[in-house]
Formats: C-alpha cells, sequence, structure tokens
C-alpha cells in the first residue's frame, strides 16, 4: 500500500491553466473518487499522477518520495482506462500478461499470475479469444486482470464502468469495490457519475475547472456542502 501526495499541483496547456493548485493526500488503502464535470480535468490529473503527463509546477509524492520526474514504470501503479486499451491482435493471455514482461519474471510465473488474475476476475475460459471476441462486460474483466497482474499497490482507473449498460455497471462497481478491499490497493477512481462515487468511495474530492470544491466522505458532501455547487453537483441525478 502507498499513499499519494499533491502540493500545490498544477497544469497548464500553453496559457490555458486547467488544473490550479490541487493540495490533498489519499492515504494508502483508500478509494479515493474524483468526480466533476466533462472537462474539469479528471483525466489530466490522473494522467500527471501516473506520469503520462507532466508537472507544470507543484509536488507529486509517492509513498513520501518526490515522483515529478519519475517514469511511470517507476511509480508502483497500474492504470485502467475508459476504452479498455486492450490491443487488438493479441489474445486475452497476451493482454494480460503483456505488461508483466519487464518484471523479470519467467514464462511460467507470467503464466501463474495470469491464471489467477483471470480467475479472480471470472474470465479463465477466454484466454485464447481476441478481445472483438469478446462482450463489452468481458472487456472490461480483461482490463481489469491486466491492472491487477501487475500485482501493483496503486490502481488508477479513468471512468472504467461508463461503456457499459446500468445493470452491468451496478455489479461491476461492487466487485472493483472488492477487489480493492481484497488486495489492499490505494485507488483513485475517476467518474463523472456522482452515484458511482457516493456508493463506492472512503472519500470524494470534487473538481471544477481545475479547482477543488471539496473533499471529504460522500455522505459530508452530501449533508455539508461547501458551495453550491457542490449542492447541485452531487444532489443532481446522474
Ligand atoms: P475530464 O477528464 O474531467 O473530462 P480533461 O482532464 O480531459 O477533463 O480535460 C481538462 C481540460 O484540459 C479540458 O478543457 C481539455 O480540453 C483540456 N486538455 C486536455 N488535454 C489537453 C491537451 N493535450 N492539450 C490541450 N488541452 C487539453
Ligand atoms: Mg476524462
Amino acid at each position: 500500500m502507498k499513499s499519494i501526495q499533491l502540493q500545490q499541483l498544477a497544469k497548464s496547456f500553453g496559457e490555458t491553466e486547467v488544473i490550479r493548485g490541487i493540495d490533498v493526500t489519499i492515504e494508502a488503502g483508500e478509494f479515493f473518487a474524483l468526480v466533476g464535470p466533462s472537462g474539469c480535468g479528471k483525466s489530466t490529473m490522473l494522467r500527471m499522477i501516473a506520469g503520462l503527463e507532466s508537472i507544470t509546477s507543484g509536488t507529486l509524492r509517492i509513498d513520501g518520495v518526490a515522483a515529478n520526474g519519475m517514469k511511470p514504470s517507476e511509480r508502483h501503479l497500474s492504470m485502467v482506462f475508459q476504452n479498455y486499451a486492450l490491443y487488438p491482435h493479441m489474445t486475452v493471455e497476451k493482454n494480460i500478461t503483456f505488461g508483466l514482461h519487464t518484471k523479470g519474471l519467467t514464462k511460467l510465473e507470467q503464466r501463474e499470475r495470469c491464471l489467477q488474475a483471470a480467475e479472480t476476475l471470472g474470465i479463465s475460459d477466454y484466454m485464447k479469444r481476441k478481445p472483438r471476441e469478446l462482450s463489452g462486460g468481458q472487456r472490461q474483466r480483461v482490463a481489469l486482470a491486466r491492472a491487477i497482474v501487475t500485482e501493483a499497490p496503486i490502481c488508477l482507473m479513468d471512468e472504467p464502468l461508463s461503456n457499459l449498460d446500468a445493470k452491468l455497471r451496478a455489479k461491476m462497481r461492487s466487485e472493483i469495490r472488492q477487489l480493492q478491499r481484497k488486495l489492499g490497493l490505494t485507488m483513485i477512481y475517476v467518474t463523472h457519475d456522482q452515484v458511482e462515487a457516493m456508493t463506492m468511495a472512503d472519500r470524494i474530492m470534487l473538481l471544477n475547472e481545475g479547482e477543488v470544491q471539496q473533499v471529504g466522505k460522500p455522505l459530508d458532501l452530501y449533508n455539508k456542502p461547501a458551495n453550491t455547487f457542490v449542492a447541485s453537483f452531487i444532489g443532481s441525478p446522474p
């Protein structure tokens, strides 16, 4: 388990400041939801933490260690994207083990880890299939298996369920939450769906136009909104 600390973290694209001085510490083992309307900067913030986007100013620490300049592979994290980002020409098994080839594991160790992750996600029967031969829900499970197989203590998810229908989304919410608890992951979970955040998270950070509106437990945002933006965002239907 690892903590993540942001101090005055900011990001500009050219003249446009899209993340404005964010201060927060995400505790080790916490399920932390990052919510806000489309375009408010959620993906940018997640990508900065992952090392996929440079940090304009401020400091990022992972488990107390300054991480601004660290390579993504040194950050002890895995990431799950909205569009799953599976390799279409590779089998499910290859997709899951792809991230392991830099870890100095033998082929047998890779296969064992892969089978275990596949079993956890209930996709053991599809190992020889290609992504196009799977349903949306099965593809999502492959993406989740690919993240957990790395055994990284931090997991970043960017709207992972937004391509699924409502029923499957509800099922996957609880599965992801169980997985996070079981593995003791430090989770940053991006969603624009406040119901998802309210039902899954230990704490929520609500962003608007790159600025933090409130950070707190779901019920605190609901019962004690810091401003009218928080009240209307948390109180409105998805
Ligand atoms: P969200 O994930 O909350 O929908 P994003 O982080 O994707 O929001 O985007 C935040 C803002 O930054 C948006 O105004 C978006 O247009 C802008 N943005 C994101 N990526 C880039 C980029 N590579 N270049 C310029 N502007 C960008
Ligand atoms: Mg986004």
